[in-house]
């Protein structure tokens, strides 16, 4: 069965990890924009010597671009029973650039803002391996992580930081929610990460694809 899942969700939803286990469950390829551009420039084609430049400046490499890449992408052949699109289109300037294919499920995963905040304002990030732990598993601040590096809190990882970033996801990715509407199924992203798993196969395999 085909399936070209978009999932969507506020930060802290759970949704890169979900990606993940859906890729696994699936045998699909999950990709998330911003490691698919990291990896364009790695391979060293001509689209991605030109997004080291863009980015190198210091600009944002634009959506056209972007979802050219993509297009790109999806045509190799380990997507030949779909894919997971993780947080892509998440404003409607993209979704109109991402119209070279129709996705088959749209699954959202719902978080409050109160849990997303509890979640991310409680991330630590390690100074010396870039490793993420959670204050919730008993990290403090200045604990020293097994590289040795210390444990500390981005500056975008503070209330008003997140506040911020959450806004302009609800702003911005509403209305491509909307776009998708007969294709969204909601999940409450509260619960375990495997009750949150569980539930977004219920809903692939009660629903009918295109
Ligand atoms: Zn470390």
């Amino acid at each position: 069965m085909m399936h070209k899942i978009l999932l969507m969700g506020p930060q802290g939803s759970g949704k890169g990890t979900q990606a993940e286990k859906l890729s696994a469950q699936l045998g699909i390829p999950a990709f998330g924009m911003g490691q698919l551009l990291r990896d364009e420039i790695a391979s060293g084609s001509d689209l991605g010597a030109k997004f080291d430049v863009i980015l190198k400046r210091g600009d944002l490499v634009s959506d056209e671009d972007a979802a050219q890449m993509l297009k790109q992408r999806l045509a190799k052949s380990d997507t030949q029973n779909g894919y997971i699109l993780d947080g892509y289109p998440r404003n409607l300037s993209q979704y109109a650039a991402f119209d070279f294919d129709t996705p088959t499920h749209v699954i959202v995963i719902d978080v409050p803002r109160e849990e997303s905040l509890k979640r991310l304002g409680g991330r630590l990030t390690c100074r010396g391996c870039g490793r993420v732990g959670a204050m919730a598993d008993g990290l403090k601040p200045g604990d020293l992580c097994a590289c040795g590096g210390e444990w500390y809190q981005r500056d975008d990882d503070t209330p008003a930081a997140i506040t911020r970033r959450l806004e302009i996801y609800e702003n911005d990715t509403s209305p491509v929610i909307a776009k998708y509407a007969e294709l969204v199924k909601r999940i409450d992203g509260l619960g375990s990460v495997d009750e949150v798993f569980e539930k977004i196969l219920q809903v692939l395999s009660s629903s009918q694809p295109l």
